[in-house]
């Protein structure tokens, strides 16, 4: 965790950035409740999930930490109640219907359900996220929604050992956010930046970055 904060501290001063303004979610799928206490422990309040079974396991065997749970996994259509009624924030909305049923299911007591839309920034079939012309519709749709607050863009770029095209696909991600922006949206979180790429997505504007692998080691194969 330290070293991760370090990373994250280096980069944004040679950066110019403040390292404050760059939130650090631990990433703790695969790993058991008791190492997500032990992250509590040394300081870390946010912690990202991608299966929703396993997370609602952990989440309830955490209640009695003031902890705040993002999903970062693909989604269900099934699984959207389960998602609005304990998660804090979704990172991975790209389609208007799953926004629809994730408003429709946010409980009235709590607060809006925070949602980043995910963003296909590199292009292959096979990725998940909506298409970078798409993003603007899903917006304006998902900006629309009762319970739901809009806070940005998230992307999971294709793993790359070159840092000047990692760099190249966040900077694509925070040039659509100040697009979005420029037109009024009042964005403010730019979700990306994963072990392997932390450097790049930091000195690109990163808000959010989600650290599994130099957090809690390596996760066994599922
Ligand atoms: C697993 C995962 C991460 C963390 O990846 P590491 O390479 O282990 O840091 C971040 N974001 C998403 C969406 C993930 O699924």
């Amino acid at each position: 965790m330290q070293v991760v904060r370090a990373r994250i501290g280096a980069t944004a001063r040679a950066a110019g950035r403040e390292s404050g303004d760059i939130a650090l979610l631990a990433v703790s799928k695969t790993f058991a409740a008791e190492a997500v206490r032990a992250a509590y422990a040394a300081g870390q309040r946010e912690f990202g999930e991608n299966y929703v079974q396993e997370a609602l396991e952990k989440i309830a065997a955490l209640s009695d930490l003031p902890l705040v749970w993002h999903f970062i996994g693909p989604i269900q259509s099934n699984k959207t109640r389960a998602i609005a009624e304990n998660f804090d924030w979704v990172h991975s909305v790209a389609r208007e219907k799953i926004a629809q049923r994730l408003a429709d299911a946010r409980p009235g007591g709590r607060e809006p359900l925070n949602v980043c839309l995910q963003v296909n920034v590199s292009g292959e079939a096979s990725k998940s996220g909506v298409a970078p012309e798409a993003v603007r519709p899903l917006a304006e749709a998902v900006r629309a929604l009762p319970r739901l607050r809009l806070r940005g863009l998230m992307a999971i770029p294709e793993p790359a050992l070159d840092v000047a095209l990692q760099r190249r696909r966040c900077a694509g991600l925070r040039q659509l956010l100040a697009q979005l922006n420029a037109a009024g949206f009042g964005l403010d979180t730019l979700s990306m930046g994963m072990s392997q790429d932390l450097e790049a997505a930091v000195t690109e504007g990163a808000t959010i970055v989600r650290i599994g692998t130099a957090i809690f080691g390596e996760r066994k194969q599922a």
